[in-house]
């Protein structure tokens, strides 16, 4: 468990760039019949373009288990189109049984991984304490299945914004890993050194598992400062100031955006992360486009 050691600082346990450890690509559950039949292409095109680092694709799950079914079923079409496919899972308010039920269902499947994440509070939704944490769900999948699934858990190198403080952020963060994740992802930033930082601050701590930095290909503005508004991802002035500056120059803006997130990946695997995960929102162009200006896009043609 949590035995992938990696670099932390710049400059300490720096390792070369290709390739890297893995690259491994998110998306949502599509709701059209147009959506999931983009959503295998997509995966295809990115599963083939991250070559051999392409290690599994993931799905999300929607606050409060709204997309439970479409979870499976997107994790279950990718599976059938030969992709390696694995589920993001919450808790949230339901009974254990239920949950275990869940994890029943996705190792017939032949899943051996999953996320485990607390999941954002669907709003309308009673007190916080109901939620059950993500360090509950890492319990539960170790007692229910044992080993069987490689467990990773979400980490915020610039805090999550319900933590009382950065500190119990970090306790929490290795709470999860001592009761059994194997691996984190970070959620996204454009800062390197609040990863870097956070990387020393976790090994520090006794936190050893692997730590895969989130990336946020930048595409749009208003959904971009929108949901990093309500997530607590910082973003830097001057990156704010050219995307507003973009607004209405779709092209510049992505230029721009491509640059910017492939001059972060550099950083981040020139000085040791294990890897990237994607953030891809369902679309190719733009992670292939970064993944090609990192040297690690294969062909990616249909
Ligand atoms: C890689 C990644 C994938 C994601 N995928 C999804 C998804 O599919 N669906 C979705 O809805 N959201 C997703 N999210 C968002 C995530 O669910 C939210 O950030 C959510 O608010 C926290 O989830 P968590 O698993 O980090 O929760 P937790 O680890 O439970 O932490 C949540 C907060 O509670 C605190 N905390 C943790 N444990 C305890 C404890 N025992 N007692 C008291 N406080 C505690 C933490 O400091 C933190 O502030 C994802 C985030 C990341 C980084």
């Amino acid at each position: 468990m949590g035995t992938d050691r990696q670099g932390g600082s710049p400059g300490r346990g720096a390792v070369a760039r290709t390739p890297p450890r893995r690259l491994s690509f998110e998306f949502f559950p599509p709701k059209t019949d147009r959506g999931r039949a983009n959503l295998l292409r997509t995966a295809r095109r990115l599963r083939q373009g991250g070559g051999d680092a392409a290690e599994f694709c993931s799905v999300t799950y929607g606050a409060g288990g709204s997309t439970r079914t479409g979870t499976f079923e997107a994790v279950r079409a990718l599976r059938e189109g030969g992709i390696n496919a694995v589920p993001h899972l919450s808790w949230g308010a339901d009974p254990a049984a239920a949950v275990r039920k869940v994890l029943a269902r996705y190792r017939e499947l032949g899943v051996d991984r999953i996320v485990a994440l607390r999941g954002d509070i669907p709003s309308g939704v009673g007190p916080r304490s109901r939620m059950h944490h993500a360090v509950d769900l890492v319990r539960l999948v170790r007692e229910t299945e044992d080993h069987r699934f490689r467990i990773e858990v979400a980490a915020y190198p610039e805090v999550h914004p319900d933590a009382p403080s950065p500190e119990a952020d970090l306790d929490y963060l290795k709470e999860k890993v001592d009761a059994g994740a194997d691996g984190c992802i970070t959620q996204y930033f454009y800062h390197p050194e609040s990863y870097f930082y956070f990387v020393d601050r976790c090994r520090a701590r006794g936190i050893d598992a692997r730590i895969v930095p989130g990336i946020m290909p930048i595409t749009n503005y208003e959904g971009l400062i929108r949901f990093s508004d309500a997530c607590g991802a910082d973003i830097p002035r001057w990156i704010r100031l050219r995307l507003e500056a973009y607004r209405d120059d779709e092209a510049s803006l992505r230029a721009f955006g491509t640059d910017v997130v492939t001059r972060l990946c550099e950083r981040l695997l020139d000085n040791g992360a294990p890897g990237l995960h994607f953030y891809t929102l369902n679309k190719a162009p733009p992670t292939l486009a970064i993944a090609g200006n990192l040297g690690l896009a294969g062909n990616a043609a249909d």
